[in-house]
């Protein structure tokens, strides 16, 4: 038989993994609802949604079922000069939907493209209209992706270190509190007119250690862009499709971003999508009689099928009423569980929930990802069947809206007993 986790690890590079001290890795043979099962007959009850992807369980029926349906009528096709059914249907279901006014929908096949979607949408925007605007403006502590421009609008960090001269120049700015929200505006205004855009995590800063900021502050920040006209990419890759309580975290503000950023969540967690939705006055731009003024990017893969028919099925069932009593669900297990928390007296600070997710950094040294206080804790968690990934000293939970209450005091349990250890 097949020693498949020395194949794995003589044949397989894996993502986001020291390669000098790295562990064996968890044989996963299949998942069922939240939980995932290894080969040597564990189970593990994923509090994470597999890096924020999955929103209804794992090889859910009805998604599996439609994928299945579009494979055999037509599993991929070039975006260009072609389209079908699947796509068509995302983009009537997605649109009215949308937090704002947006009125295209471009594709493309993960988050980081979606972001760079979005930048090179906004950078030739301005280049269309011949109006020269040099600045881009992000926040500290934000992660977009991990291609080239992508990672040049986040934080410069453990992540980017070995390409910092290569990213492009971005201006960063804190995340908007009582105290600092006088002197981000002006500095928006000070730069004013020079700036293209402007992306943010609205709400929840991810990557960056599950941040949380307030959504009136965001709101004046957003207010003073749009003065300013500066174009605004909300990247909701991990905060939307219910995550933050709302269908998109930009629903808890009254300035709606002009672009906005899809993945994750979007094909319910089962194949790799990508959307870009832009407003009517950034599309217009590109309507013209010069053929330079083309948008001229695209992917093998943009618009693919199987992922679109995914992505129609997923919508579907985040509609149901069951799903939105289960986000419900979470959100208030949520305030319970971190009033739970706060109460007992454990080495943890900065205790915070938004919908979905919980977060909270453990109190041993400093708060980044190369702290490794996260680990034990996770080690704990899954000797108790709970996959938790901390970020650095940052544990949280995000777990699929099909978690039941069962599986919500699993979670509890695990969270009260891993940290006293
Ligand atoms: C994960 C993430 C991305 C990148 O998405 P990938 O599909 O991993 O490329 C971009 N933005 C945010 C906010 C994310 O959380």
């Amino acid at each position: 038989m097949t020693n498949f986790s020395l194949v794995d690890s003589n044949l397989i590079w894996h993502p986001f993994t020291h390669q000098k001290d790295k562990q064996e890795n968890i044989f996963i043979t299949h998942a069922e609802g939240p939980w995932l099962f290894d080969d040597k007959g564990n189970r593990y009850l994923d509090a994470i949604s597999s890096w924020w992807v999955n929103l209804h369980g794992h090889a859910h029926p009805k998604i599996a079922e439609a994928i299945y349906a579009q494979a055999k009528k037509l599993e991929h096709i070039i975006f260009a000069g072609f389209t079908h059914e699947p796509a068509i249907r995302l983009a009537e279901k997605l649109m009215p939907l949308l937090p704002g006014d947006f009125t295209k929908i471009f594709y493309s096949d993960n988050g980081s493209t979606s972001t760079e979607v979005a930048l090179k949408m906004s950078i030739q925007y301005w280049w269309n209209k011949g109006v020269k605007k040099n600045k881009i403006l992000a926040f500290h502590n934000s992660y977009h992706g991990d291609t080239f421009g992508a990672m040049s609008v986040s934080d410069r960090g453990v992540f980017t270190l070995a390409f910092h001269d290569r990213l492009f120049e971005v201006v960063f700015m804190d995340t908007p509190t009582s105290e600092n929200i006088g002197d981000l505006r002006t500095a928006i205004c000070d730069l004013g007119k020079d700036v293209a855009c402007f992306i943010y995590e609205p709400l929840v800063q991810g990557a960056g250690g599950m941040k949380m900021y307030d959504a009136a502050l965001l709101d004046q920040l957003l207010a003073t862009a749009k003065e300013q006209e500066i174009i605004c990419i909300a990247d909701e890759v991990m905060t939307g499709f219910g995550r933050t309580g709302k269908l998109f975290a930009s629903e808890y503000m009254t300035h709606k971003p002009d672009i906005i950023c899809l993945s994750k969540g979007l094909t319910g967690g089962a194949l790799p999508l990508g959307v870009t939705a832009c407003a009517a006055h950034i599309y217009e731009a590109y309507v013209q009689d010069d053929k330079l003024k083309t948008f001229f990017h695209g992917h093998s893969f943009t618009g693919n099928p199987l992922a679109c028919a995914s992505a129609v099925a997923s919508l579907e069932l985040l509609q149901t009423e069951t799903c939105q009593q289960s986000i419900q669900r979470i959100t208030q297990f949520n305030v319970s569980l971190l009033a739970d928390l706060a109460k007992r007296n454990l080495p943890i600070r900065n205790l915070r929930t938004l919908g979905t997710i919980l977060a909270f950094e453990l109190d041993e040294g400093r708060d980044e990802y190369l702290n490794t206080s996260g680990a034990a804790i996770s080690s704990h968690a899954m000797e108790q069947g709970v996959y938790i990934r901390p970020l650095g000293n940052t544990v949280y939970t995000m777990p699929p809206y099909c978690v039941g209450e069962e599986e919500l005091i699993i979670i509890k349990q695990t969270f009260q007993d891993a940290v006293h250890s």
